[in-house]
């Protein structure tokens, strides 16, 4: 059984403006902002504006022009935030994934040498 997006999750809640954040990029489908509890000198949080509980549902429910943008857009982010010496993504999927917000989402991290 399909699992419904739960449209009071603080993502949800950032897309429709009534939480802020520290927004670092902005388009019709993609936004991208500064983790309230950074793990890395830069910990950005990219999220597609259409509403994706988890990693799975975004690939298998988003059409390729969303998922191939949805990636450059990182890759566009991490250039930006001059992270020539490397970087980390993660996605958390789900209980065991450690996923907290149920929005779709990946960790940018770097600025430093990362711990495995
Ligand atoms: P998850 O464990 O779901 O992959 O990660 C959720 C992330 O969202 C955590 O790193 C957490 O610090 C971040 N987070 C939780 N609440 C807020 C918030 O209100 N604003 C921002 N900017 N980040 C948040």
């Amino acid at each position: 059984m399909k699992t419904i997006y739960d449209e009071q999750n603080i993502f949800a809640k950032i897309l429709r403006g009534e939480l802020s954040c520290k927004k670092i990029y902005e388009d019709d489908k993609v936004l991208a902002f500064e983790d309230i509890a950074p793990q890395a000198p830069i910990h950005i949080l990219i999220i597609p504006k259409n509403k994706y509980i988890s990693f799975e549902e975004f690939v298998s429910e988003a059409d390729n022009n969303e998922i191939t943008h949805f990636f450059k857009i990182i890759a566009k982010i991490a250039n930006d935030n001059n992270l020539e010496n490397g970087y980390r993504l993660i996605t958390n999927k789900g209980y065991n994934g450690g996923q907290i917000v149920p929005h779709f989402h990946v960790h940018l991290l770097g600025g430093k040498k990362l711990s495995l």
